[in-house]
């Protein structure tokens, strides 16, 4: 990465992240995203950070770039979870692209290239993957499409998509999002663009509101549920079976997620420890534990975290897929037994929408249900766990 790039992005979301925990309260008490922080992270960069070094982007190499884009979602869900992880589905989407290099097929080059100058360009990128029944398994997608003789939005053929989906993180400020379903004439499901901005969602372009997002956390994300009528796609031009492309971005999916959430755990500990260090020498035994190990619980969530970082960093795929999942199901418990714990020390308090604390447990709730949610993850490491990497 361009050192000075690098740098002045990360000084902006270190200043707007010490700006947004100020507004802490009233920021946990919002329902919907706003416009204007997103705007403030494009022109920070952070947009761009996703797209490789010759796209006009600041991406080199999963191997060097995974931690610093790591770090500044972390440090940004400090600040506002809720933007955050909407904000992290960006790199987590491109991933899909920026993972996967191959010259022999040019239509798939062409749109790598295409996906990179939008992320470039300052367009944001979500997901609307995931299909009510499915737990989050894209191998049982029912959603299905049928190419159109429609001007593609992207480089690659132009298709119409119908289904019902969730959990649209982001819905109302991404431009594009990734869907998946399955083509016409084909049987497996491949994955699909969308075309969202400034769609309109009462049916009449594709988009259908069929719920609108009321999550007890990640309260402001917006991740409403929608149904797609003929909804406007460009399809992946890869042309060979989906999963080396799902495998290769899963690391950084992963440790994106992870991310979030260990940066929520962060900032309720060192605010947790701010109150217990003003009546230490009043809390009782079992307080003395119970934060004692909710502490333990961060050391180990941050050591684990480090653990995946450090895989990816080796480069070795299977050991990156082995470690970065592993380090997202154990800072997914970790998290939510943490808060537990911080909230019988600080009291019946924390059970008030008043307390940051009440918000905070809520949201580390999610990183067990991101991609991949937690039946589908546990298959996984159940079946990684007889055959490991070496040297994990
Ligand atoms: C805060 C938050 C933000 C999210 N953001 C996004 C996002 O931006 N984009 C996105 O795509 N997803 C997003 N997700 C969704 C997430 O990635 C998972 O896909 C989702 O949580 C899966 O839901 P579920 O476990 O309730 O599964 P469901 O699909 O509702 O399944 C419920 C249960 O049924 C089981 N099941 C599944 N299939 C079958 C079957 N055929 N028969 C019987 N049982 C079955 C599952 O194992 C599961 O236990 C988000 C989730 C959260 C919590």
């Amino acid at each position: 990465m361009a050192e000075s790039t690098v740098a002045d992005l990360e000084r902006s979301i270190g200043e707007i992240a010490a700006r947004w925990r100020g507004e802490r309260a009233e920021r946990q008490a919002r329902r919907q995203l706003d416009r204007q922080d997103f705007d403030l992270l494009r022109d920070a960069g952070l947009l761009k950070l996703a797209a490789p070094r010759d796209a006009g982007g600041l991406w080199d190499r999963a191997e060097s770039s995974a931690r610093i884009a790591c770090e500044l979602y972390r440090r940004l869900a400090s600040a506002d979870p809720s933007v955050a992880l909407v904000s992290s589905m960006h790199p987590a989407v491109v991933a899909f692209w920026l993972a996967s290099p191959d010259p022999s097929q040019p239509d798939w080059e062409e749109q790598r290239q295409a996906v990179f100058a939008s992320a470039a360009a300052g367009e944001q990128w979500g997901t609307i993957t995931s299909e009510p029944g499915s737990g989050g398994d894209i191998s049982r997608t029912r959603a299905t499409a049928s190419p159109t003789d429609a001007e593609p939005f992207l480089h690659g053929r132009a298709y119409a998509v119908t289904g019902e989906k969730h959990f649209g993180s982001g819905f109302g400020i991404t431009d594009r999002m990734m869907t998946t379903a399955i083509a016409q004439g084909e049987s497996d499901p491949t994955i699909f663009v969308l075309d969202v901005r400034d769609r309109p969602w009462d049916g009449s372009a594709g988009l259908k509101l069929t719920a609108e997002w009321d999550g007890i956390g990640m309260a402001a994300t917006q991740s409403h549920a929608m149904r797609l009528d003929g909804a406007p796609a460009v399809k992946l031009a890869w042309n060979r079976e989906l999963d080396p492309i799902t495998r290769a971005a899963g690391p950084l999916i992963a440790s994106l997620f992870t991310a979030v959430i260990l940066g929520v755990l962060d900032e309720a500990v060192v605010t947790a420890r701010e109150q217990i260090a003003k009546k230490a020498d009043q809390l009782r035994a079992y307080e003395q534990v119970e934060w004692a190990r909710a502490e333990l619980d961060h050391w180990v969530a941050v050591q684990v975290y480090e653990g995946a970082l450090r895989a990816i960093e080796g480069g070795d795929p299977a050991t990156a897929s082995y470690a970065s999942l592993r380090a997202k199901e154990a800072v997914a418990e970790l998290a939510e037994t943490a808060l537990r714990r911080i909230s019988r020390v600080l009291g019946g308090g924390t059970f008030s929408l008043r307390s940051p604390f009440a918000r905070w447990s809520e949201d580390v709730r999610a990183l067990g249900f991101l991609r991949p949610p937690w039946g589908l993850a546990y298959d996984t490491l159940f079946a990684t766990s007889i055959d490991p990497p070496a040297g994990p």
